[in-house]
Formats: structure tokens, C-alpha cells, sequence
């Protein structure tokens, strides 16, 4: 039987959506419904296994998925043997910790403290050398305060609106994550080769977001100073246009200095700027 890959991805929650929206804009094909627990890719040897995303970083400890997509968070509570491949830069939050309004700044000594990330809160009070009792909850953190099981909690936080529903102002940060893709420690030689080609269709994706394609117009004695105004991958292409003192000018510019460079680039000389994003890049 041919060799396929497996990738262990979020059934539900904050990071499914822009998975499948990442694979997808990688070029693979699939379909999953509400009820899908496995999905086939039909263009890559590639198999899908939907589950919890607290459940991933195990899996691939295990070797069940070579591959996963999971939140740090999740990766670093569990401390599994699995390896970051790949950060997402999508599902950015911080684990918290978060008081009833009012209480903010209070001694943690003494107090329960509801999470479901035990073992990064344990860590962190162990390291600040403060003697509090973290209560271990599945979800709606949020409540814990109000039914009295705890005294605060430690959660994550995104945009922080959960929490200011819930009377609780946010407090220490101890933890930041993001997704990522967590690969098994070892994965033999077959699988890794296609390991290399679904990395290299994702990594193009995510490169293509942080580059715009500009093309522009202007004379040709103003292209030295436009060169020195575009940091991008190389040099930019020059081609002449049906007017001779004219050039077209085209290149990649970071979506991070992305008005800056514009605003260089007209002082330069440039007119007629076109922009247009990026699909894929590969570096
Ligand atoms: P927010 O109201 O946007 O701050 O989100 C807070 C709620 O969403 C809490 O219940 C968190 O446990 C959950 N949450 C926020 N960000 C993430 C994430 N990246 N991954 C998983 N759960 C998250």
C-alpha cells in the first residue's frame, strides 16, 4: 500500500476554522462533515483524524498522527515528546490569570485557583514560590469564581470579553501561544519525504501573507532611488514600456512596512501602483 501521512487536526473549537482554511489554501482537497472523525485528502497522501485539540499533542507523542495541529498551550501542559514544527500565527491567546473585579492584585497564597492547565499554573506559582491550589476543570472556567469552587482562575484569553462577561479582570499573563504544527520525534524516511512537501505547501502559504506584489510606473532615471526604496526578496524586475522613458517596475514588498514602503516609493517617483496579493511563495 502506498505510504500516507496522517495529521491530527481540531475537531471543533477556536483553531478548526482556520486549520481547514489553512489546508485548504494549501492546495488539499477534502470534505468533512459534522459527523467526520477521519477525512481522506484526495490530492496528497494525507489523511485527517479530527479530535480534541487537548488531545492532539498525545497523539503524536504516540505516533498514531506523525503530524498535528494544536495550540502551544496544549503542547506545553501535556510536556509530550513531539517537536514544533511549523507556528501558525493564528489562535494567539495568553494564559491568565484572572480575578473577580476587585480583587485584582490580591495574595495568591492560600487561594484555589480554577484551570484546565494545572500543570503550566503548578509551574508558575512554583516559580514566583507562591503556595496557592490550582482546581483542575474540563471548562467554563469563567464560572468557577461565582459558584464559589475557586477563589480566581487561570485561563485563556484572547480577546478578554469572556472574561469582562464574567466580572473578572484579567491579571498576570503566564503563558502566550499560538498554533502550531507538532510533528512525532521520529518519523520514518518515507513519510518524512512527504512530511518535507506538505511543510513546503504550508510554509508557502504563510510566506504569501506577510508579501504584496507591487508593480508601478516611472521614469528611468528615478529607478536607482526606487530600488532603494523596496527591501524585498531581490531586485526588482524593470521592463521597458512602449515609451521609452518609461519603465514598469515590479517586486515584492512585506505586508509589515507595507504603507511606508508606498509612501517612499511616490516620493521616489513611482505612479500608477498596483497592488495585489500573494497566493504562495516560496522562498
Ligand atoms: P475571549 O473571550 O476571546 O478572551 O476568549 C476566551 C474563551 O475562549 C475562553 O473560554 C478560552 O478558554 C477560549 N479561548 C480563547 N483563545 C483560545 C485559543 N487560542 N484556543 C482555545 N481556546 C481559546
Amino acid at each position: 500500500m502506498a505510504t500516507r501521512l496522517t495529521l491530527a487536526v481540531p475537531k471543533k473549537g477556536r483553531l478548526s476554522q482556520d486549520t481547514f482554511a489553512l489546508l485548504k489554501k494549501a492546495g488539499l482537497s477534502f470534505r468533512i462533515t459534522d459527523r467526520s472523525l477521519k477525512a481522506e485528502v484526495r490530492n496528497f497522501p494525507l489523511d485527517l483524524l479530527l479530535l480534541r485539540t487537548a488531545d492532539i499533542p498525545g497523539i503524536v507523542a504516540e505516533n498514531i498522527a506523525e503530524i498535528g495541529i494544536t495550540g502551544q498551550n496544549d503542547v506545553a501542559e501535556y510536556n509530550y515528546p513531539v517537536r514544533t514544527l511549523v507556528p501558525l500565527g493564528f489562535g494567539r491567546c495568553s494564559l491568565c490569570l484572572a480575578f473577580p473585579d476587585g480583587d485584582i492584585g490580591a495574595d495568591l497564597n492560600g487561594k484555589r485557583i480554577a484551570t484546565s492547565y494545572p500543570n503550566l499554573l503548578s509551574t508558575y506559582l512554583n516559580d514566583i514560590d507562591i503556595d496557592a491550589q490550582p482546581v483542575k476543570l474540563a471548562g467554563s472556567i469563567e464560572l468557577a469564581p461565582k459558584l464559589g469552587i475557586a477563589d480566581l482562575i487561570c485561563d485563556l484569553v484572547s480577546t478578554g470579553s469572556t472574561l469582562r462577561s464574567n466580572g473578572l479582570t484579567k491579571g498576570e499573563e503566564i503563558f502566550k501561544s499560538e498554533a502550531v504544527i507538532v510533528g512525532a520525534a521520529d518519523i520514518d524516511t518515507s513519510k518524512q519525504t512527504l512530511l518535507d512537501k506538505l511543510l513546503l505547501r504550508v510554509k508557502a502559504v504563510l510566506t504569501a501573507k506577510k508579501f504584496r506584489y507591487v508593480i508601478m510606473n516611472a521614469s528611468r532615471g528615478d529607478v536607482p532611488d526606487i530600488e532603494r526604496c523596496i527591501p524585498g526578496l531581490k531586485k526588482p524586475t524593470i521592463s521597458s514600456l512602449a515609451d521609452t522613458e518609461l519603465v514598469s517596475i515590479a517586486s515584492v514588498i512585506e505586508e509589515d512596512y507595507f504603507w511606508a514602503t508606498i509612501e517612499k516609493l511616490k516620493s521616489a517617483g513611482a505612479s500608477g501602483i498596483v497592488v495585489l496579493p500573494i497566493e504562495k511563495l516560496v522562498l
